[in-house]
């Protein structure tokens, strides 16, 4: 095992390979305040990679519903009762990661999913946390609470597939930080299905090899965004690059969302692998619940989003979600506008922060009818 450094948990922690760092990495962030479920992202990814002959339970991209949906069946909670007690010391992580809770003779704590558990990738869409009791009605903060998750590939800094390998088949390629898998040197030892927390390496029946998600990597070598982003209904992705922090640069949109807003967080950092996509967290559920799916930093996150629209940059910078299908590396904002910047600083495109709100009067004397305002 070799010490490496991880700025998620605020402390060096024990890794199967030594710390080496590709040029870029690729990063994401998702804002799931705006996710619809509307599985566009799911069915885009489908068609694209996974519609072929021993795939049929594959979705490199899901979408489920928090607290009680999960694909695979139980993902998360069976590692996080595994793992035990999962504590913070302020912004340092003191309790054990994934590799530092290996089992004796293995370099990953991990679980088997049964072919089952993919069986239903939709089970507990749209069930709330409780019960709706006789006569409750909304009070704030809310006690009833659901949310989406939309979920891909991590591309992690410190990847578990990676490490559990025994063939060295799974690689971060070192010009971008995609995860990718050599399916050639696969023999279908399926350690790599056991050791991802996230569960983001599926098992093909029909090939006897793993795959997984690979970022749609031809569409990044040209600057384009993948498909699961560029077709989301809702414009809650961004994707881009993402630099340790202190290599962090306010012109950088993942940057800035991530180290200088802290308003974009991973998904279970206590794993230890440094997840590479970013959640701003939904801003009603409880604390406890999102310190656990992202870390300490959620609750202050959330203050800051209540308050992004207030914030010319904030409110610029989510303005350009889903606005280009190009790759956004740098923006910035003049005056009313956010202007997304490519490799070079050349403009790629550019939209107003705040949308003009237009309301007609309900009476048109001109056809001599009433019209509802419908939003
Ligand atoms: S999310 Fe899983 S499959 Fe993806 S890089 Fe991390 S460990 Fe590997
Ligand atoms: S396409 Fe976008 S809004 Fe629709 S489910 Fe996927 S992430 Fe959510």
């Amino acid at each position: 095992m070799a010490r490496v450094y991880n700025w998620q948990l605020g402390r060096a922690m024990d890794y199967w390979y030594s710390e080496n760092r590709p040029k870029r990495q690729f990063g994401a962030v998702f804002d799931i305040n705006k996710c619809i479920a509307c599985q566009t992202c799911t069915l885009s990814c489908k068609t694209t990679w996974t519609s072929g002959r021993g795939q049929e339970f594959m979705f490199w991209n899901n979408v489920e519903t928090k607290p009680y949906g999960y694909y695979p069946l139980a993902w998360d909670v069976n590692l996080l009762e595994a793992l035990g007690p999962q504590t913070w010391d302020g912004a340092t992580y003191s309790g054990r990661t994934v590799f530092e809770a290996a089992p004796e003779g293995e370099r990953v704590l991990g679980w088997m999913p049964e072919a089952i558990d993919y069986a239903s990738p939709n089970i507990g869409e749209d069930e709330i946390n409780g019960s709706v009791d006789k006569g409750m009605a909304l009070s704030l903060p809310q006690q009833i609470w659901m949310f989406y998750l939309a979920r891909i590939c991590n591309h992690c800094t410190y990847p578990a597939c990676l490490a559990s390998c025994p063939r060295s088949s799974i690689y971060k390629r070192p010009e971008d930080g995609i995860v990718v898998l050599d399916q050639s040197r696969c023999r279908g030892y399926q350690e790599c299905v056991r050791a991802c927390p996230y569960k983001k390496v599926y098992f093909n029946p029909s090939t006897g090899t793993s795959e997984k998600c690979i970022a749609c990597f031809p569409k990044i070598e040209e600057g384009i965004q993948p498909q699961c982003f560029v077709n989301c209904i809702g414009k809650i992705r961004l994707q881009g690059w993402v630099n340790p922090p202190e290599r962090a640069r306010e012109d950088n949109p993942i940057d800035y969302l991530v180290h200088v807003r802290k308003l974009a967080l991973p998904l279970y950092p206590q794993f230890g692998l440094e997840p590479n996509v970013y959640y701003v967290p939904p801003i009603h559920v409880p604390d406890p619940f999102l310190i656990q799916m992202f870390g300490p930093g959620a609750p202050a996150a959330v203050k800051t989003y209540r308050n992004a629209r207030n914030d010319k940059t904030l409110a610029g910078l989510f303005a350009l979600f889903g606005s280009t299908e190009r790759t956004i590396p740098f923006f910035r904002i003049s005056g009313d506008e956010a202007i997304a910047l490519d490799d070079d600083h050349r403009e790629t495109v550019r939209v107003p922060i705040y949308e003009p709100l237009v309301i007609r009067p309900a009476e048109d004397p001109t056809r001599r009818i009433i019209r509802l305002n419908t939003t």
